[in-house]
């Protein structure tokens, strides 16, 4: 009996250090998503991943670099940083305060996404003629610009719900290649929905810029959540807001449509850090809460 018992025990035992192995195995994998304090001078949170958004903290009188890249940091020391679709694995970054310096590495996991490969296709009939590529060229400067648009503020720190309930259909960072081509990556989510669904503000904004008619997003709207955060929403049907406008999280801005190049309803939402596309589902399943 005492014999059985032990050998229950032994294995009982066993099975804790299994477990508490996993658990072990578990947390410093999810450290690898969680908020990480690097020293007393800096706080990061956020996604460590290609497409992740993070949201610093430091003393609002250090100086801070990405990559070497200055980094705007406000009042109350907080400043965000876009890790692109395709950012090396291992980034730095520099604190520099008053009186001391520190550097270090923030390491970031890799993504996959989705190649699709298709051959065989007729050479491309549809080339925009002179006309259309000055009216894109000119499009896509206003919307460059207001990209770039800095507002110092902490809009985002309302927190980021869906815009809008959907299918999603694409997904960020996927790419195709066409006859070989290598095509710009899909920098955005496309979320499928039916012509007229509501479209919410998923945080905080001030409306930087409505377009009613542009040649590849049709009507479109980009949202300043702060700090170069910005967001983008294509191919309504109906826009809701005024450029200037400020808007809380949950205001209705707009409707679903397919206006634009577009081959159905759907919004094609983006998030950027100006610039740099980031991905808004890995925003959206990371979010510290400020
Ligand atoms: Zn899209």
């Amino acid at each position: 009996m005492m014999e059985v018992l032990k050998q229950f025990q032994k294995k009982n035992n066993n099975f804790l250090k299994v477990f508490f192995l996993f658990l072990l195995i578990f947390f410093c994998t999810l450290q690898i998503s969680l908020a990480k304090i690097f020293s007393d001078f800096l706080e990061i949170n956020g996604s460590f991943a290609q497409g992740g958004l993070l949201f610093g903290k430091t003393n609002s009188k250090n100086k801070v670099f990405f990559n070497n890249k200055k980094i705007f940091v406000n009042d109350s020391g907080d400043f965000v940083l876009a890790i692109g679709r395709d950012e090396k694995l291992e980034n730095l970054i520099l604190i520099e305060g008053p009186k001391k310096k520190e550097t270090h590495k923030i390491k970031i996991s890799k993504r996959k996404y989705k190649i699709q490969r298709i051959d065989g296709l007729p050479k491309n009939k549809v080339t925009p003629s002179k006309e259309e590529l000055k009216r894109i060229k000119k499009e896509s400067k206003k919307i460059s610009i207001s990209k770039n648009i800095f507002l110092n503020e902490t809009f985002y720190k309302s927190g980021f719900i869906w815009p809008v309930k959907g299918i999603i259909t694409g997904k960020y960072g996927n790419q195709r290649i066409l006859n070989g081509q290598p095509r710009r990556p899909h920098y955005g989510l496309d979320i499928a929905a039916s012509l007229g669904t509501k479209v919410f503000s998923p945080s905080d904004a001030e409306v930087s810029l409505t377009m009613e008619d542009t040649f590849f997003n049709g009507k479109m709207i980009i949202l300043n959540h702060g700090l170069g955060l910005n967001s983008i929403y294509s191919h309504l049907k109906t826009i809701h807001v005024n450029e200037g406008e400020k808007i809380k999280k949950g205001d209705l801005i707009a409707e679903v449509g397919s206006t634009g190049r577009s081959t159905g309803p759907h919004l094609d939402w983006r998030i950027n850090v100006f610039n740099v596309a980031i991905d808004p589902e890995l925003l959206l399943l990371d979010q510290p809460e400020f």
